[in-house]
C-alpha cells in the first residue's frame, strides 16, 4: 500500500503545518509529469495483479487459528529466496515479488514484472504462477504458484490464506501468534487490537495515529450484526470493554460510538487488515486511460457483490457480506466539521465520503460522457483547480485532481519535506495514494518508462487461486472488450454509489438489484451489428480502419470513434438510460441492447485467435464467474456463512467461536489444496491449487 519512504515521521501537530507545502509541491510534481508525458503514445498493454494473503498460524492442540505476526521475518526470507530464484532463472521468468502490507500478518504478492497481452501471460496469471513466456512453460511447473512458494517457506503450521477478513480479529483472548494485549495500542488506542497488529514500519503506526488525531476521535465502524434466533435483542456487545480507562478515547464506545445491534470496531487495522484483489492496466495513452477508468466505474460495485467474501467481523456474523464499509470507516480522518456534524470553522470543506470510498467523477472527455452523469457532490480545492486550468488542463481532470487534493497528507517524513519536483512524485503520491478509491488513475512515475495506468480496486480476495485467477482473467478481458467495442456503461455516478451500498448487503449477488445501463451500444444501428453477435470479425465500432485479422494478443490502443453523425446518442433523458437489474442479468444479458458482461467478453475472445487448449482454460475461468453470477455456485460470503450456521457448535447467537473459526479456516485451506470438495461453491472438477496447475497439461 502506497510508498514506503524511510525517515522520521512527523506527529500530526507537526505534519499539518506542511499540508499546504505537500499539496503545492504535489501539484507541481503532477504538472511536471503532465508536461512531459501528456502526449506520450503507444505504450503497450501491461497489467498486473496484487493478491493479499494473511498468514494463519494453526494450533491443532488448542484448536485455534491465529494470525501470525512474523511478517518481517517472512518477507526477509521470501525476498532472499526470490532473489536466489531470479539469479538462477532466465531473465524471461518474472519471479514474484512479496510486499509488506498494513497488517503484521499480511503479505502482498505481485508478479515480478507486469504481464504483457500474450495469452500465455494471461494463463500464467490464471494459475498465480511465477511469470513465464512461451519458451519456459515447462519451468513454471517447477517453480509453482506464489502461494505455494510462500507456503513452502513458512513454519509447518503457518498457511498463507487469501481470506478477506479474519473472523476473530479483535476478540477477547488470543487471536495473534504470539499474544499481545490491546492495552499497548499506542497508535490506535483501540479497545480490541494491540499495537503489534500493525506493520512496524514508521509509516503505518504514524498513519494510524494521525488519522485518529486529525479526526479528533477514534474511527468508529458499526456493521449491522446478523440477528439470529438466539442473538440477544437489542444486541449490546458483551465483549466490548465498556469501562476501560487507559486512553482518553476509551469512553467513546459508551458515549455513543458503539451502536446497539451492530459490530463495533474502532481502529484502522479492522479495515486495512482486510485482504483484497486488485488489477492495474497500462493504457496506450492518457486518453485511453481515462476511457478505461470511466468504463470500469460502474463495474466496481458489481464485482464487489460478486466477489463478496467477508461476512464475519470481530467474532460475529454480520448482516453484510463485504469489507468495503469497514475499510472506508477505518481510515475516515474527517473531522466533525467535515462530516457535517458542526458548522465549518477550522476546516475548509464539507466532505461527503471517507478517503477510502468510491470515486466521485467520470473523467473521460469522450462524447459518451454526458455532464449529467457527474451528479455527485464534488468538493474540490479551487486554488488547485484554477492552477491546473491555467496550466492548460481540461475541466474534468482538473476537478479530479483538485478533488483528491482536498485531503491532508497524513504521513510526512522530516527528511523528505523538500524535494526536487522534477524528479520526485512523492508529494503527489502522498495525497494520491491515500485516496483509496474503487478506481485509481495512475500517472506515470517521473523518469520511469511506465505509462498511464488504471487500477481496479473493489474486489474481495477469493479463497483459492483458481477463483482469483477467474476474476482477474474476467476483468482483464472485460477491460479489453470495453475498449475494443467502445461500449457505453455510463449512468449517473450517484447510482453507482447506490450500487456500492447494495453490493455489500447479505446475499446481494443473488437477491439484490443494481442500476445498470440498458443500451450499451454506442451507435444507433449498433444493435444489429452488436458486439455480442459479431463473432470472428473485428467490431465495427472499434475505431480501427479495416476489419482486423484475428489476433493472438490482447492489446490496447483502441481510439474512441467520433460521435455518431445523427446525434442520436443522447436522445434519452438520463433517467431513462438505466434500470434495475439482477446480477444474473448484468452478467448474462437483458434485452436487445444489453448483451451482458460475460457475452461481451465472449465476443471479444472471438476476435482473438487462441489455441484451443488455452481457450478451454479461459472458459473454465469464465464458467466460474458465470456460475457465481447466476446463482449456480455460492459466493464465498454465502459459503462461509453457511459453514458457520451449520457448524455443530453454532448456537444461533451470531457468535463465531474459536472452534468454529478454526474449523472454518482448516476447511478453507483444505478446499484450496483440493483435499476437501465443496459442491455448490466450486465447480465439480476443481482439483485444488497444486493439482490445478497440472491439469493445464504443461
Ligand atoms: P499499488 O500498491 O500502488 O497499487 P503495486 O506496485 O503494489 O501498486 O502494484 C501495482 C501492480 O501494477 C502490480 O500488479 C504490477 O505488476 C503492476 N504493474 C507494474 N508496472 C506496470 C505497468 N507499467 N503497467 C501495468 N501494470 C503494471
Ligand atoms: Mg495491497
Ligand atoms: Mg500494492
Ligand atoms: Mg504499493
Ligand atoms: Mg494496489
Ligand atoms: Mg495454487
Amino acid at each position: 500500500m502506497g510508498l514506503l519512504s524511510l525517515g522520521t515521521p512527523l506527529v500530526w501537530d507537526e505534519a499539518k503545518k506542511y499540508a499546504d507545502h505537500v499539496r503545492t509541491h504535489g501539484i507541481t510534481q503532477f504538472l511536471h509529469i503532465w508536461d512531459c508525458l501528456k502526449d506520450r503514445q503507444g505504450d503497450e498493454l501491461l497489467w498486473g495483479d496484487e493478491i493479499e494473503y494473511m498468514v494463519v498460524s494453526f494450533d491443532d492442540v488448542e484448536k485455534n487459528a491465529k494470525l501470525s505476526l512474523r511478517q518481517t521475518e517472512i518477507l526477509a526470507k521470501l525476498n532472499a529466496i526470490v532473489d536466489d530464484i531470479s539469479a538462477d532463472c532466465p531473465k524471461s521468468i518474472a519471479v514474484p515479488k512479496f510486499h509488506p502490507e498494513y497488517g503484521r500478518y499480511m503479505l502482498e504478492s505481485t508478479p515480478g514484472a507486469p504481464y504483457t497481452g500474450s495469452i500465455p501471460d494471461l494463463l500464467s496469471r490464471a494459475i498465480c504462477a511465477i511469470g513465464v513466456n512461451d519458451a519456459f512453460w515447462s519451468d513454471f511447473a517447477l517453480i509453482g504458484s506464489r502461494r505455494n512458494l510462500a507456503r513452502k517457506h513458512l513454519k509447518p503450521n503457518e498457511v498463507p490464506m487469501s481470506f478477506t477478513s479474519f473472523p476473530r480479529l479483535g476478540v477477547p483472548g488470543q487471536f495473534t501468534e504470539p499474544y499481545f494485549d490491546p492495552s499497548d495500542a499506542i497508535s490506535s488506542h483501540s479497545l480490541f487490537l494491540p499495537e503489534e497488529i500493525t506493520n512496524p514500519h514508521a509509516r503505518f503506526p504514524t498513519l494510524t495515529a494521525n488519522i485518529r488525531r486529525r479526526r479528533g476521535s477514534k474511527v468508529a465502524i458499526n456493521l449491522p450484526i446478523f440477528l439470529d434466533e438466539n442473538t440477544p435483542r437489542p444486541f449490546i456487545d458483551p465483549t466490548i470493554p465498556w469501562d476501560r480507562n487507559l486512553y482518553p478515547e476509551d469512553p467513546e464506545a459508551k458515549l455513543g460510538a458503539a451502536l446497539p445491534d451492530h459490530i463495533y470496531m474502532d481502529a484502522m487495522g479492522f479495515g486495512m487488515g482486510c485482504c483484497c484483489l486488485q488489477l492495474t492496466f497500462q493504457a496506450c495513452n492518457v486518453t485511453e486511460a481515462r476511457r478505461l477508468y470511466d468504463g470500469l466505474i460502474p463495474i466496481g460495485p458489481i464485482m464487489l457483490a460478486l466477489t463478496a467474501a467477508s461476512p464475519i467481523y470481530r467474532g460475529y456474523l454480520a448482516d453484510v457480506d463485504c469489507r468495503w464499509n469497514v475499510i472506508a470507516g477505518s481510515v475516515d480522518d474527517r473531522t466533525e466539521e467535515e462530516r457535517g456534524l458542526k458548522p465549518l470553522k477550522e476546516n475548509r470543506f464539507r466532505i461527503p465520503k471517507s478517503r477510502y470510498d468510491s470515486v466521485d467523477l467520470y473523467i473521460s472527455e469522450q462524447w459518451m460522457n454526458r455532464p449529467e452523469y457527474n451528479d455527485n457532490p464534488l468538493p474540490y480545492d479551487e486554488g488547485i483547480y484554477d492552477r491546473l486550468r491555467k496550466h492548460g488542463l481540461d475541466d474534468l481532470l482538473s476537478k479530479h485532481i483538485s478533488h483528491l487534493f482536498i485531503r491532508d497528507p497524513l504521513v510526512i517524513f522530516s527528511e523528505t519535506i523538500d524535494q526536487d519536483d522534477t524528479s520526485s512524485s512523492d508529494h503527489f503520491e502522498n495525497i494520491q495514494s491515500t485516496n483509496w478509491q474503487t478506481l485509481r488513475f495512475k500517472p506515470p512515475p517521473p523518469n520511469s518508462g511506465i505509462g498511464w495506468r488504471v487500477e481496479f480496486r473493489s474486489m474481495e480476495v477469493q479463497m483459492t487461486d483458481f477463483e482469483n485467477a477467474a476474476f482477474a482473467v474476467f476483468i482483464v478481458l472485460l477491460s479489453r472488450a470495453i475498449l475494443s467495442f467502445n461500449v457505453n456503461f455510463y449512468m449517473p455516478i450517484s447510482k453507482v454509489d447506490v450500487n456500492m451500498g447494495r453490493a455489500q448487503k447479505r446475499g446481494a449477488s443473488t437477491s439484490g438489484k443494481f442500476y445498470f445501463r440498458k443500451d450499451v451500444y454506442t451507435t444507433s444501428h449498433s444493435s444489429a451489428t452488436s458486439a455480442a453477435s459479431t463473432s470472428g470479425t473485428s467490431s465495427p465500432v472499434d475505431g480501427c480502419s479495416s476489419p482486423r485479422k484475428k489476433e493472438k494478443k490482447l492489446r490496447n490502443c483502441f481510439p474512441a470513434p467520433p460521435p455518431p453523425e445523427d446525434g442520436l446518442f443522447n436522445r434519452l433523458p438520463v433517467e431513462e438510460e438505466y434500470e434495475e437489474m439482477t446480477m444474473q442479468e448484468i452478467m448474462n444479458g437483458k434485452g436487445p441492447n444489453f448483451p451482458g458482461l460475460l457475452p461481451l467478453v465472449d465476443a471479444y475472445l472471438d476476435t482473438l485467435d487462441i489455441e484451443p487448449p488455452h481457450l478451454e482454460r479461459i472458459q473454465k475461468y469464465l464458467n466460474l464467474v458465470r456460475r457465481r453470477s447466476d446463482g449456480r455456485l455460492l459466493t464465498a460470503a454465502t459459503w462461509i456463512r453457511d459453514f458457520v450456521t451449520s457448524h455443530p457448535d453454532y448456537k444461533k447467537d451470531s457468535v463465531v467461536s474459536q472452534t468454529i473459526n478454526y474449523d472454518l479456516l482448516v476447511a478453507v485451506d483444505e478446499i484450496e489444496r483440493g483435499v476437501r470438495t465443496t459442491p455448490g461453491f466450486l465447480p465439480a472438477d476443481y482439483e485444488g491449487g497444486n493439482r490445478d496447475r497440472g491439469s493445464i497439461g504443461l
